[in-house]
């Protein structure tokens, strides 16, 4: 995944384009993203015992990925990301994620 949770995006299609925000969860499998403050529904929640007040709950529902930019860190700008893969003193593999603006490694 090219977006990790904790990240901050940009928008860039749907009713939300041109807003930002941090990465709340990230679903690999549906290739969705819940970003903080974005997409919000709202749930009605029915009362369950006399007296109770039905509730209201805002939630972030998830984006699409292909709706979404990854801002870089290093840079701040939206950027697209790119990966690289560096061996380690130990002869391991890692992949790291490249801002393609700045070319600075992204952790
Ligand atoms: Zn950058």
């Amino acid at each position: 995944m090219k977006i990790k949770k904790g990240d901050k995006v940009k928008i860039i299609g749907g009713k939300d384009r041109g807003k930002t925000g941090k990465v709340l969860q990230v679903f690999p499998d549906r290739e969705r993203i819940s970003v903080e403050g974005l997409n919000l529904l709202i749930k009605h929640m029915r009362p369950r015992r006399q007296g109770e007040k039905g509730q209201r709950i805002e939630f972030p529902a998830p984006l699409n990925i292909s709706n979404m930019m990854l801002i870089c860190p290093k840079c701040n700008k939206a950027a697209r990301v790119g990966f690289q893969t560096q061996v380690s003193e130990k002869g391991k593999k890692k992949k790291y994620r490249v801002c393609k603006k700045c070319q600075q490694v992204i952790a």
